[in-house]
């Protein structure tokens, strides 16, 4: 089958790579390279449900795709040593539900003491060490790359898809015709979509601190479940720390304005003082006296908003040839493919 995949993130890249073998598969990227946007500044954190604990979907797809994550892609994974979820009393979860909503999934936590970089741990109703893992994405890119069977087209913007012919009209006015065509966009999902089957988002402009911490890169701490901050390794040896509060700092109301905030993300993130606030609400609750080498990470987000503040599963829609894919959590890409290949009329993995 002749395939157009639109959007070389990580969803679009892992699909190529899977069906790239078996199809005539083209990847299109509006960018210069694959895996340039959130694929690649995120949190690198391999999901175990725990962050999103009252989104059963986000709970399911992350623990199906684990294993096979780590099975496909075990060589760009890293044991985090002390990696601790701490449950805040005054949150939105208790962790009795916790445990009842996981309880489904091989059990990878046990309760441990606090962590000595948390403040104030009476405040907190209990601790988990959890064997979540830290995914190096940059290798995991080249991994990607290096094994492509498909066709990569760099520079080229999908600025149309047809349901009906398959028919993707290119932002240089060239037009290219496929049997069926993968959105793999992220931001514009609902791009081929008729509106009667498009999803209904909120967007974000979303930024994280990498710094030197303490820890050295060898714990984490995630504090769930509200509007608190996280501190994980990344691939680069530094830590990322991400703020509910903070790290979303510009909520466009559409595509085109997310696409403009994105190219003048630096200056805004300056002008609103994004780093400095981040790390503020990181010392509310996390000893960070000896950051260091602080920077920005940021990404354009996409959340549906029937579950924008509790989940993040990733969903499939299909009309004539197109085949949408709205992405959520990287270890959900293999709920994904299961989905898109029954649409392709292949048997599972
Ligand atoms: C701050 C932050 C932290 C996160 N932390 C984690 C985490 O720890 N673990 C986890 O599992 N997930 C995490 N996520 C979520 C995860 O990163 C995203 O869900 C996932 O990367 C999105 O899929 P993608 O990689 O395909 O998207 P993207 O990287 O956005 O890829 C989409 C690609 O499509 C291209 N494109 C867009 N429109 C067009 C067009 N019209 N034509 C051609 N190309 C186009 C873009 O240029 C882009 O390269 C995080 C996200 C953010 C923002």
């Amino acid at each position: 089958m002749k395939i157009a995949i639109v959007g070389g993130g990580f969803y679009g890249t892992f699909l190529a790579h899977h069906l790239g073998p078996k199809h005539e598969v083209t990847l299109f990227e509006q960018s210069k390279e694959l895996m340039n946007r959130s694929a690649i500044f995120n949190q690198s954190r391999l999901h175990a449900g725990f962050h999103y604990p009252r989104c059963l979907r986000t709970i399911a797809q992350t623990n199906e795709g684990y294993p096979r994550f780590v099975a496909e892609f075990g060589a760009f994974l890293r044991d985090i040593p002390r990696n601790v979820y701490a449950i805040r009393r005054d949150g939105k979860s208790r962790f009795a539900e916790l445990k009842k909503n996981l309880a489904p999934y091989p059990t990878r936590f046990r309760e441990t003491t606090a962590p000595a970089a948390l403040k104030n741990p009476e405040e907190y109703e209990a601790f988990l060490e959890v064997d979540e893992k830290l995914i190096l994405l940059d290798r995991l890119r080249a991994h990607l790359v290096a094994g492509l069977k498909a066709t990569v087209v760099t520079g080229a913007e999908a600025i149309e898809i047809h349901s009906t012919t398959g028919a993707v009209k290119f932002r240089d006015g060239t037009v290219r015709k496929f049997d069926r065509v993968i959105n793999a966009t992220f931001t514009n999902p609902n791009l081929g979509l008729p509106i009667e089957s498009g999803f209904h988002f909120a967007y974000e402009l979303a930024a994280m601190v990498c710094l030197d911490s303490a820890s050295g890169g060898e714990s984490a701490i995630t504090i769930i479940d509200g509007e608190y901050v996280s501190l994980y390794p990344n691939y680069e040896g530094q830590d990322t720390l991400s703020s509910v509060r903070f790290t979303p700092f510009v909520r466009p109301t559409n595509r085109m304005e997310l696409e403009d905030a994105w190219r003048r993300r630096d200056q805004i993130a300056k002008d609103e003082k994004v780093q400095e606030k981040i790390l503020e609400d990181g010392r509310r609750y996390l000893e960070l006296d000896s950051v260091k080498n602080a920077h920005l990470w940021i990404a354009p987000k996409v959340k549906l908003r029937e579950n924008f503040q509790s989940g993040a599963p990733s969903e499939v829609r299909s009309s004539g040839k197109v085949i949408s894919v709205f992405c959520g959590k990287l270890d959900s890409v293999y709920s994904v493919l299961d989905q898109v290949r029954g649409l392709l009329g292949e048997p599972k993995a």
